[in-house]
């Protein structure tokens, strides 16, 4: 059974602009998609409706069992992550990792574990009490990546986490977050613009253009097949 599972999804927005256009995708469990394709084909409209940000204008959605469609985005069983990092500045990295835990209801003690255990994993253990401006830009990127491993999510979203990362550091965070996947052993939905991120990472990449799904398959096969 599918993951995620995307059947009939479109949206129309406000304006009337139909940014995704009945698409359908199962994306299977611990698998890495990756949602390639230009600007403005609507990636970031289908994580963002996967998310629970954006309203479904029709379709029907599910994740594990559950179907999402009129369900808040806190309660399900996803954390995403964004190009900005979008921390809160005014608290320490510990603190950005904690806040979802704490509205979980999290205990005190499992919290300190839970984040010890993430910032080993990250090699960001010496940064837990610097604010947010204290830290490089893939110091963020990987207190940003914190914050959502450590809820321990089914399905793991990210908008162009690296977009705003230099090329050196882009291609060794690259690495990091194949090696990720393969230790937290859980699903990431992936969107980028950037085709050489999309054929390195993905274990299968779905092809989006004007709104529509023009080819799902292995890198290999998308690549190789011109
Ligand atoms: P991508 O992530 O592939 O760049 P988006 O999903 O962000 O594409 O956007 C898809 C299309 O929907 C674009 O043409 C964009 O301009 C349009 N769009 C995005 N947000 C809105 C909105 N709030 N209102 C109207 N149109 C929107
Ligand atoms: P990068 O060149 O990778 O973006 P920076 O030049 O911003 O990194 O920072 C280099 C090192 O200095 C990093 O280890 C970072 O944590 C540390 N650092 C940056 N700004 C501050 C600050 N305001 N206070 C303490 N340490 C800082």
């Amino acid at each position: 059974m599918a993951k995620v599972s995307l059947k009939g999804i479109s949206k129309i927005y406000d304006n009337g602009f139909q940014a995704v256009k009945s698409i359908d995708l199962e994306i299977k469990d611990k698998e890495f998609m990756v949602l390639v394709g230009p600007s403005g084909c609507g990636k970031t409209t289908s994580l963002r409706m996967i998310a629970g940000l954006e309203e479904i204008s029709s379709g029907d959605l599910t994740i594990g069992d559950q179907y999402v469609n009129n369900v808040a985005p806190k309660d399900r069983n996803i954390a995403m992550v964004f190009q900005n990092y979008a921390l809160y500045p005014h608290m320490t990295v510990y603190d950005n990792m904690a806040f979802g835990l704490k509205l979980q209801k999290t205990p005190k003690d499992e919290i300190k574990e839970r984040i010890e255990k993430t910032a080993r994993i990250l090699d960001i253990e010496q940064l837990l009490t610097r604010k947010p401006k204290q830290l490089s830009g893939g110091q963020r990127q990987r207190v940003a990546l914190g914050r959502a491993i450590v809820r321990k999510p089914e399905v793991f979203l990210m908008d162009e986490p690296l977009s705003n990362l230099d090329a050196k550091l882009r291609v060794q965070m690259r690495a990091e977050l194949i090696k990720l996947h393969n230790d937290l052993q859980t699903t990431f939905v992936y969107v980028t613009h950037d085709q050489t991120e999309a054929m390195t990472m993905g274990t299968r990449i779905c092809v989006m253009n004007d709104g529509i799904i023009q080819q799902v398959a292995e890198p290999k096969v998308i690549y190789n097949h011109p």
